[in-house]
């Protein structure tokens, strides 16, 4: 297998939900789902970009793998061989778990990590936020900001642990001179900088961007899109990148997932995905993306209604009561994501209708 296509991350059936509680005993009464059923893989070295609407679970996936959130359902594999995964899938399909299966699941699935082991994963797995304004302690000092992993791991201390904190300042385009100020202090893409800078200290394997860039003036977003892109390579990093912002997506991504009311609907290479869009939710994104040249007259796909409530989600394709192709089958059975070619999936009955 090239080293291409060796997965970091292997996700299987995950799902997150938020219980409603009501009446005068607070029953549980209903689930919001939020992510409901996922199976997706990231590969080693790659940027795999999660798009779709707000509210459609794409933060939250992301942040249930990252152990932000619990998980309600499903497992999450973190640099474990295929061999081993499977193994355990097939114990698990089998629902014959004894206690030496339990034991070694409970090692490799990262969504049951507690203790010393949820700590040693975190060296391994970092976020950075949308807005640094929020994400980034206004209290502390810069250089306090990006050594607290460093010190909570109880990876570097002293003179070590501040060259460290200057290196990590260099290598997101600042500098020593910026040690000992607060982050009002700096601009939005500079905070951003500093935001990148503490995610990478710990040498981390696996970065979730949560829509990095979206709060930036748009000057700011290109310059901080390069630098995610440089780091990637240098440091071999891999990203999960979510964003609404398809074109943000096209530039940084290698492979696009797109999802839709918790739920992924089509999964492809970045080129593939613009070139040859299958599912109609993924069509009338693309098409909602400015063309500079009103002469090509590319059509529009306008989409009516809101996305529906997770709480109470629609029959058969979840996409159906805006979707323009549906049909009689489309409110009753729900597709699945099935091959549509190399390394494309899509999750819809009329895709080859379409192609
Ligand atoms: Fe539209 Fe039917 Fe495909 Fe869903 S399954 S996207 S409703 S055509």
């Amino acid at each position: 297998m090239s080293k291409k296509t060796e997965n970091l991350i292997d996700i299987r059936g995950l799902k997150k939900y938020y219980p409603i509680h009501s009446g005068v005993f607070r029953k549980h009464t209903a689930d919001v789902k939020a992510v409901d059923g996922i199976d997706l893989t990231i590969r080693k070295g790659e940027c795999l970009g999660l798009v779709g609407e707000s509210g459609c679970g794409k933060t939250t996936m992301g942040k249930t793998i990252l152990r932000l959130h619990d998980s309600t359902d499903g497992r999450v594999y973190f640099d474990q061989s295929p061999e081993k995964i499977e193994e355990l899938e097939a114990k698990v399909a089998a629902g014959d778990l004894d206690a030496a299966t339990k034991k070694e699941l409970s090692q490799a699935d990262i969504l049951s990590y507690k203790g010393l082991s949820l700590k040693e994963l975190r060296k391994s797995i970092q976020i950075v936020f949308q807005d640094p304004s929020n994400s980034l302690n206004p209290r502390m000092l810069v250089k306090n900001i990006i050594a607290e992993p460093l010190m909570i791991q109880g990876i570097l201390k002293g003179k070590e642990l501040e060259d460290r904190v200057v290196e990590l300042l260099e290598t997101v385009g600042l500098s020593r001179q910026h040690l000992r100020r607060y982050p009002h202090e700096f601009s939005g893409g500079q905070r951003q900088r500093i935001a990148v800078a503490r995610a990478l200290a710990t040498n981390p394997k696996f970065i979730l961007m949560d829509e990095p860039t979206s709060a930036l003036d748009v000057s700011v977003q290109a310059q901080i899109l390069n630098l995610l892109k440089k780091l990637q390579d240098e440091y071999e990093l891999t990203y999960l990148f979510v964003t609404h912002h398809l074109l943000v997506v096209k530039y940084i991504s290698q492979r696009v997932a797109v999802m839709y009311l918790g739920e992924i609907v089509e999964l492809s290479e970045t080129e593939d995905l613009f070139a040859r869009p299958l599912h109609p939710y993924t069509r009338a994104l693309l098409s909602a993306i400015p063309d500079p040249n009103p002469e090509n007259g590319t059509e529009k796909i306008i989409l009516t209604g809101d996305v529906p409530n997770p709480l109470n989600p629609p029959t058969g394709c979840r996409f159906h009561p805006r979707c323009p192709y549906a049909t009689e089958v489309c409110r009753t059975k729900e597709p699945v994501l099935e091959s549509a070619g190399e390394d494309h999936q899509v999750a819809c009955h009329r895709w080859k209708e379409m192609a």
